[in-house]
């Protein structure tokens, strides 16, 4: 690196041409404080020329039938504001050389109000309409304030003029877009050729990207489209390239530095135990076994994601990896995200144990659950026991991290339901051996894109067939005001010994809010519609004792009917719970609808999953009705909430319903930073950099295989990158 680059780069940008030190104030509110900063404060789009038509123009366009969007420069004439009923309406005049039209604004008038001023320069883009009296207009529009110098140049030599978020902080300090964009292109002119390039050179040549410095340059004020594409194209791949780089460290670090244990399969143990079992196991339950198997035997520690859509039955494969490593006297730990479902596998895990103890006498098998809530007597004997290795299988929740749970010889680690956990946590439970194999289990299956980038360091295995005896679960949509038909179901299937989940919504705003709704219901629904049903209730305020009673009672059939707030999602498993009635089913995400659905569906019955929302929704479904002009973030959420419905009545395989959560939700959201211990992605998109991700993962792992300590001359930059910028996310890359 070069250091003198450095120190220029890191100039406060207090003696930039016209910030000085009360502007410079402003920028640290956002972060910017050197030079560099701004280098890399990006504009959030451009105005592009080649959407550029005038007033009469743009009239013709629409007159032609064309549908698109356009941008007009033009003055402001006129403002005025109009009621109509209890409504307002802003309607702004403006005026190029060529013609007149209108802007018409129905929500925060007053705001738009105030931002239009007489004579000032906009360049407005929207779809153009023409209205009942023939003006050209438009509704809503993306506006930007330009000065007339910027819209010569624009209008005369087709430069592309870049636009920047200007947060508030910058506001006050009277930084506005003009002057943000002079400040910018300043900074750019006379610094950006101090930047140190962070690819090798041989990469960017390869693979034909800009230098850095062009990248920057151009990102803002790019000469024309495709070098704005081509500066995007230089970030989007040197942001996968160094995740790829980190997945291939972390990879390899997990699989050559370290060693791990090698077991053997020594007696019938293993195999005893599967022919104990109630059913034949799946033809994928059984390759999926024979690759963790694999991993167990050989030196290296497994590392693996076991990916299976809900029911397809993780839980029994993981049982036998742990039995394996009980078989070689080591203890395996499994993991769960919530206390009811330990619970439910510790009582499962014992019941079959015991099973299996009455035919292998010399073997028992001891399961020690360990969970918050218990007394400090029975605390402290499962944690002596887990630490004398008088337990083999340790069943929990977060409880297992802690600092005072001292495994004797830890073997396995089990994670179920993955998406729960991060990696930080992976690494403190692996900590707790001396390398542990690792199996994560996950119903949320993970779309290709992030099983190659955020889980990338993981082997995978998919369970993709389901229990033969299973019939896919009927889902439909249903507006409130047919509940009590749904009521009448729901007791007319209890005669055939169907049992009930209805489950009420986490409202946001208010746990407690959710809880009184589902109490609410509970006793309105015992009294009235379900009065010949025995209801039950359940929900994440109780202690664990208290929902283990009631998840048992159900588990027995003292109940038929259970109502819940979302504490059942994860992984419970009542056979004769065949019915789901899931109410305001548009507040929840879908992977949530799919988990939730997932509760029915695990017997030979027909399962049914109703999804119950406001009356309102289930009018909308149309799909010519979804198409608005202007989605203000309300309708945006209305919109994505009918997508996820429709999804959700379409779709019963998890693989395409996390596709279209991914797209609904973006990756950002589903799998953040803290989640994956990899850096946030700004430039690149997992769900469209598809084939960017194959390239730069391709070039990342060859380019460590061959150089794993970053030690050639040509890798010299990336070592020095990596720790640089990188330095938190690296510390995974060695641990995990
Ligand atoms: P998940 O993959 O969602 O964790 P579970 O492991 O809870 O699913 O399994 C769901 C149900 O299917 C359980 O009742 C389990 O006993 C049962 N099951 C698992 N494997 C089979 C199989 N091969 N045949 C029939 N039932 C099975
Ligand atoms: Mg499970």
């Amino acid at each position: 690196m070069n250091t003198e680059n450095e120190k220029i780069l890191s100039l406060s940008v207090q003696y930039i041409k016209s910030v000085g030190p009360k502007r410079a104030e402003a920028f640290k509110r956002i972060g910017i404080e050197t030079v560099k900063d701004l280098l890399f404060y990006f504009p959030s789009r451009h105005l592009d020329r080649t959407t550029m038509l005038n007033a009469a123009k743009a009239y013709g366009y629409v007159m032609k039938g064309y549908d698109g969007e356009v941008t007009v420069i033009a003055n402001v004439v006129d403002k005025e504001k109009k009621r109509f009923g209890k409504k307002e309406l802003l309607k702004v005049q403006f005026r190029d050389s060529t013609g007149f039209f209108e802007c018409i604004w129905f929500q925060g008038t007053k705001y738009f109000y105030s931002v239009f001023n007489e004579n000032d320069i906009f360049a407005i883009s929207s779809k153009p309409e023409i209205s009942k009296h023939g003006n050209l207009q438009f509704i809503h529009p993306d506006f930007d304030k330009i000065t007339e110098e910027e819209s010569n140049s624009f209008l005369h030599t087709g430069k592309i003029i870049p636009f920047y978020r200007i947060p508030k902080e910058l506001k006050k300090g009277y930084i506005g877009d003009l002057s943000l964009r002079r400040i910018i292109n300043y900074t750019v002119e006379n610094y950006v050729d101090y930047l140190d390039e962070t690819l090798p050179a041989e990469i960017i040549k390869k693979n034909d990207l800009l230098s850095i410095n062009k990248a920057v340059r151009f990102y803002h004020f790019p000469d024309d489209k495709n070098l704005f594409e081509a500066a995007r194209q230089r970030f989007k791949f040197e942001e996968l390239f160094y995740l790829e780089i980190l997945v291939a460290l972390r990879k390899h670090n997990y699989q050559t530095r370290l060693t791990g244990n090698k077991m053997r399969i020594k007696t019938k143990f293993v195999s005893d135990f599967i022919k104990t079992l109630p059913f034949e196991l799946t033809k994928s339950q059984l390759i999926v076994l024979s690759e963790i198997k694999n991993d167990m035997l050989s030196d290296k520690p497994m590392n693996r994601l076991l990916q299976g859509d809900v029911g397809s039955g993780k839980t029994i494969v993981s049982l036998i990896a742990a039995l394996i490593a009980v078989d070689n006297g080591f203890q395996a730990a499994l993991m769960a995200p919530t206390e009811i479902l330990a619970d439910q596998h510790a009582k499962l895990i014992s019941a079959m144990m015991k099973k299996l103890f009455s035919s292998h006498k010399e073997k028992e098998v001891r399961i020690s659950l360990l969970i918050g809530g218990q007394k400090k007597s029975e605390r402290d004997k499962n944690l002596s026991d887990i630490e004398l290795n008088k337990a083999d299988i340790i069943i929990g929740t977060h409880a297992l991290f802690e600092e005072t749970v001292k495994f004797n010889n830890l073997g396995l680690v089990i994670i179920d339901e993955q998406h729960r956990f991060g990696v930080k946590q992976r690494a403190i439970l692996q900590s707790k051996g001396k390398t542990p194999d690792v199996l994560v289990m996950s119903a949320t299956p993970i779309p290709r894109t992030l099983s190659m980038t955020v889980y990338g360091d993981l082997d995978v295995s998919v369970i993709d067939e389901m229990p033969k005896n299973r019939k896919p679960i009927k889902t439909v949509l249903r507006g409130e005001s047919k509940l009590p038909e749904i009521y009448k179901f729901i007791v007319d299937k209890q005669k055939e010994d169907y049992q009930t989940f209805i489950v009420y919504p986490l409202v946001e705003e208010s746990e407690k809010l959710n809880l009184k709704a589902a109490i609410k219901y509970y006793d309105q629904l015992k009294e009235t519609y379900l009065k010949q049903l025995q209801v039950g209730l359940i929900h994440g305020k109780m202690k664990w004792q208290d929902k283990e009673e009631v998840m048992l009672l159900f588990l027995k059939k003292d109940f038929d009917v259970l109502i819940s707030t979302t504490v059942i999602e994860v992984g419970i498993d009542i056979p004769d719970a065949n019915i789901i009635l899931i109410n305001d089913a548009h507040r929840f995400g879908l992977s949530q609808l799919h988990q939730l659905r997932g509760r029915v569906g695990r017997s030979d019955k027909q399962a049914y999953c109703v999804l119950v929302t406001k009356d309102e929704i289930v009018s909308k479904q149309k799909h010519d009705e979804l198409e608005f002009d202007y989605l203000s973030s309300a309708q945006l959420e209305k919109y994505k909430a009918i997508v996820r419905l429709q999804t959700m009545i379409k779709d019963n395989d998890g693989f395409k319903v996390a596709e279209i959560d991914l797209k609904l939700r973006g990756p950002g959201n589903i799998f953040g930073t803290e989640q994956s211990g990899f850096p946030d992605l700004k430039f690149a998109d997992l769900t469209e950099d598809y084939e960017l991700i194959i390239k730069t993962k391709k070039i990342a792992f060859e380019l460590i295989k061959k150089d794993s300590q970053l030690l050639l001359p040509d890798n010299k930059i990336i070592r020095e990158n990596l720790t640089a910028h990188y330095s938190e996310n690296l510390k995974y890359a060695k641990t995990a």
